[in-house]
């Protein structure tokens, strides 16, 4: 995403140190504790992943939705139909796919991932991103994860996207191409900003560097990110593949941002 983190949910050098120091310390913990929930912090005894009731209350999506944009239907269409969004802009990519709604779990597992260290939750994020888009994994040669750029990543130390898509490939089979989509600008944040503003803020932010062209010229390409809001940062990158003559690119995230109420036309 790199969309929905804001200014003020973006951990200052303070707080990263300090989550550092968590992350030392909970690994320490973890060897005589069991592993904790991400969302409610309640102990996870032998299991993984979320507590039953945090469980219980993550909402996947699944069919009916747009057979673009993947936004959930209220009710099922029929085959292929597609949302109001996908017909009036549509977007460079072809398809895309979410694991589950944006919402506090999801956010509590998003942010648990990103700024706490939790690489322990790629794994099980990553099996769920790839059972969503798993017609599009079926198709794909190869997944590009939505690159940060060098300064966020030195300061992030992973890019969380990365090993989202690592854990996918593991799963699904097509390879990761790393460092072949590249951001050659660093982007403010995006929240805040509406629809428009997002789309103006990450135009030229990422390319394909001449020496990568041929590694993506006619293939089928699956870009994989943590959240989608807008879909801007997404679209851009997709642009971007595409200037460099990718043959189809699809989009995989493990968390979308719906609207209450959705009605095909
Ligand atoms: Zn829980």
């Amino acid at each position: 995403m790199n969309e929905l983190a804001s200014a003020s949910e973006a951990p200052s050098p303070f707080a990263r140190a300090a989550n550092a120091m968590r992350a030392a310390l909970r690994f320490t913990l973890d060897v005589a504790l069991p592993p904790l929930c991400p969302s409610c912090r309640a102990p996870l005894g032998d299991g993984a992943g979320l507590c039953p009731n945090c469980w219980s209350k993550l909402s996947l999506i699944e069919p009916p939705y747009c057979a673009r944009l993947g936004i959930p239907f209220t009710y099922d269409p029929g085959p292929g139909l597609l949302s109001m969004e996908a017909i009036a802009n549509p977007p460079a990519y072809d398809r895309a796919r979410a694991a589950v709604r944006y919402d506090d779990i999801a956010r509590a597992l998003v942010h648990g991932f990103k700024y706490s260290d939790r690489l322990d939750l790629a794994p099980m994020m990553g099996r769920w991103m790839a059972r969503a888009g798993r017609e599009l994994l079926a198709e794909a040669d190869a997944l590009i994860p939505v690159p940060l750029h060098w300064r966020r990543l030195w300061a992030r130390r992973f890019n969380q996207s990365a090993a989202l898509a690592g854990a996918i490939s593991a799963l699904a089979g097509p390879p990761v191409l790393h460092g072949v989509l590249q951001r050659v600008r660093a982007t403010p944040q995006q929240v805040g900003l509406n629809k428009n503003e997002r789309a103006e803020n990450v135009q030229g932010a990422f390319q394909v560097p001449p020496e990568q062209k041929a590694a993506v010229s006619g293939k089928r390409l699956v870009l994989v990110d943590d959240v989608l809001t807008s879909g801007a940062t997404v679209d851009t990158c997709a642009r971007a593949l595409l200037r460099a003559r990718a043959g189809h690119v699809d989009v995989l995230v493990f968390a979308r941002v719906v609207a209450p109420v959705r009605t095909p036309i």
